[in-house]
């Protein structure tokens, strides 16, 4: 089966091929022809991304999408467990992290939140728990996400996401084993594997991510062809993303990025790429992520050069850069990153038991409520009628 693998040497070559063409001024002339309709490759893409000469708000213009005001989608996350055997050392779930106060939603838990969630209009959940080594606890948490899955599709979600880390053939299997398939053998519901590779450049994955084989997120490769493993085994539909931050040089993955979303759309998924940013995290060092500016271009080109990739932004980021973002994006992510924080009308925003730092601390219903009274469409929400 085909497996996506990086070319790091490729890549590298081509974002300073990309580099040299924004320093002698091509970026205007680049843009001019993405204006008339002719597509860029993605040197072209890397290019503009470095082109001083082309502002931010011009390329924002031109990758917006219409209609004005936005049809977009909607999914919140649901926190399974903040437990995990790996050791990012960027994030406030990895094991080592004495300062987190860990959690995990038994089962009668997890049913009530996502009644919870249902009632309050949501129709996309993002499934999520930490990453295992081999053996009785990994089982357990898939167990775990597998039964949640089940009970979401039962209760009536329509789009659920499955963030828990890499697995291999047989667990994507053992995970779908009671979702429906069409004839052809794929998927009959809309399930997505949500696996970030937070940077594509190897040496700062071995970095942020460790390289001790123990760790069960070291291998690169492994969980660079997670997406394969989930399609082989009938799943259509994938969420990579990038943590913005991690890797001072954007524009190397931002290529990376373009090639992985273009390989996963040629096996027939439909993508999501998310762009979360680098944040503050419990017993965890707070490097800063990318600029708002980096984020709005790297938005605005993806948008650009994969037309058909879903762009999904969360409430990571603040209302004024959500809305800044709007009219390229296709997707909102409102909630909590506690472990199942969900109430009948907010959230528990914990950070000491929390994987990082949200800035959006609102309910749901007042963000998407906002929108809703501005004439967006949103997928996957159907918030309750006001009782009179
Ligand atoms: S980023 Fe994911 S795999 Fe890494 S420590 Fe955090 S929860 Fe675990």
């Amino acid at each position: 089966m085909e497996r996506f693998t990086i070319d790091s040497d490729a890549i590298a070559a081509s974002r300073s091929r990309a580099a040299s063409a924004a320093e002698a001024g091509r970026g205007a002339e680049l843009f001019s022809r993405v204006e008339v309709g002719d597509g860029l490759d993605d040197e072209g893409i890397a290019t503009l991304l470095l082109a001083d000469d082309v502002a931010t708000e011009r390329l924002l213009a031109l990758a917006r999408r219409t209609p004005d005001p936005p049809h977009l989608e909607t999914f919140s996350p649901l926190y399974l467990s903040n437990e995990c055997d790996a050791e990012c050392a960027m994030c406030g779930m990895r094991r080592g992290n004495r300062h987190l106060v860990r959690e995990t939603a038994d089962e009668k838990t997890i049913d009530d939140q996502l009644a919870i969630l249902h009632r309050r209009g949501l129709r996309g959940v993002a499934l999520v728990t930490g990453e295992y080594h081999f053996g009785t606890k990994r089982r357990a948490m898939l167990d775990l996400a597998r039964r949640a899955l089940e009970t979401a599709l039962e209760i009536g979600f329509r789009h659920v996401l499955l963030n828990v880390g890499s697995l291999d053939v047989g667990e994507h299997e053992e995970m779908l084993e009671n979702v429906p398939r069409r004839p052809d053998g794929r998927l009959a519901r809309h399930v997505t594997t949500s696996t970030f590779q937070e940077t594509y450049h190897e040496d700062r994955y071995r970095r942020f991510i460790g390289a001790n084989p123990v760790n069960p997120r070291s291998d690169f490769e492994r969980r660079l062809q997670n997406f394969d493993r989930a399609t082989d085994a009938g799943m259509t539909s994938a969420n990579p993303g990038v943590l913005l931050g991690l890797n001072p040089d954007v524009a190397f993955e931002l290529l990376a990025l373009l090639a992985h979303v273009r390989h996963l759309q040629r096996r027939g998924n439909v993508v999501y790429v998310s762009l979360p940013r680098l944040r503050k995290a419990t017993g965890t060092e707070h490097r800063g992520g990318v600029s708002d500016d980096a984020l709005y271009r790297v938005a605005a080109l993806l948008g650009i050069g994969v037309p058909d990739a879903r762009i999904v932004i969360s409430t990571r980021e603040t209302p004024e850069v959500q809305r800044r973002l709007l009219p390229v994006i296709h997707v909102l992510t409102p909630g909590s990153p506690g472990v199942a924080p969900y109430t009948e009308t907010g959230a528990r925003f914990d950070l000491r038991a929390s994987q990082f730092k949200v800035l959006d601390e609102r309910p749901i219903e007042e963000i998407l409520g906002e929108l809703l009274a501005e004439g967006a469409r949103i997928e996957c929400y159907e918030p309750r009628a006001v009782e009179p």
